[in-house]
């Protein structure tokens, strides 16, 4: 294993600009940077080569000599043993268990649905708390058959494919959408791990589904742009369709129901976790 040595930085305001230009110029590799409660500012960098944040330092304490530097070595570790253990199981609602690929042979979750997903930047390794409120109402209307095998789904806002892979192995089939092609890039690859059929990924919003009706939408993506697509999402439920809107907090609730009330809608039911909020309208 390489060792590691790191460099801390704590700059008073006063320096900030400065140190953070020069770290701009010179560890073109990137830096971290965190506001502390005392008012300074943490630069943090990481290298293997221990002279170079010699040099480094040298050449920040030459234009900051009131900051204060630390350069020490770092225990070493096993880095990817590290990053993963981060990535836990996260079983959702009463069906499904979120796992990474590395787990997906785990005999601890009997009875529950996996859905494997490749930790990357796209939103939906199931840890957050609006991801597993979808899950558990997805598992609520699978288990009281309000939805079930053979319908079809949307996900607005699909992320890594979190849910429409949950739909999927529940028998349903749909298309997920996503602003962010690497979102979808990521949803592929999911799909793909995931042996899933009948889920149709693709890049846009929701005119991507212009003209279709679904049995399901589901769309987890914020307050603001679900309140803003009212009309269009509205229209994306089929006459007796579900919809299940989550990504707002409790305190924006009202917003979105009043936008989904215009449209017709009756009063949702509201679900919780912490200060998040899913809307079901089933
Ligand atoms: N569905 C996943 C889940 O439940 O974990 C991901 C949800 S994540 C909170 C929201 C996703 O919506 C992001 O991937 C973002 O790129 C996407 N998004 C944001 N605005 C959107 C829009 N107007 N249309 C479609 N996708 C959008």
């Amino acid at each position: 294993m390489d060792t590691l040595f790191r460099l801390d930085i704590l700059a008073e305001e006063a320096d900030f600009d400065l140190l953070a230009g020069h770290l701009a110029l010179h560890a073109v590799y990137g830096w971290e940077e965190e506001s502390l409660p005392t008012g300074q500012m943490l630069f943090r960098l990481h290298c293997e080569q221990e002279d170079w944040l010699v040099q480094l330092q040298n050449t920040l304490w030459a234009v900051a000599p009131a900051a204060r530097y630390v350069l020490e070595r770092v225990e070493a570790q096993d880095w990817l043993a590290a990053w993963r253990q981060f990535f836990t199981p996260v079983p959702c609602g009463s069906r499904f268990v979120v796992l990474p690929p590395w787990l997906a042979d785990t005999k601890d979750f009997p009875g529950r649905t996996p859905i494997l997903i490749e930790p990357k930047s796209a939103f939906g390794t199931g840890h957050h708390a609006t991801t597993a409120l979808c899950l558990s109402v997805v598992s609520e209307l699978l288990d009281s058959g309000r939805i079930r095998a053979g319908q079809s789904f949307l996900d607005l806002g699909t992320g890594s494919g979190v849910l429409g892979i949950g739909c999927c192995k529940s028998g349903l089939h749909g298309l997920g959408l996503d602003i962010d092609p690497l979102a979808v890039g990521n949803a592929v690859e999911n799909r793909a791990l995931n042996k899933v059929e009948g889920f149709e990924l693709a890049t846009g919003s929701v005119d991507g589904a212009a003209g279709r009706c679904f049995d399901l939408v589901l769309a987890n993506i914020l307050a603001r742009p679900l309140t803003e697509m009212a009309p269009q999402i509205r229209a994306a439920v089929a006459e007796e369709g579900c919809l299940v809107l989550s990504g707002l907090l409790e305190i924006q609730a009202a917003g979105v129901i009043a936008a989904y009330r215009t449209e017709g809608l009756p009063e949702p039911r509201s679900v919780l976790q912490g200060e998040w909020c899913a809307l079901v309208w089933e």
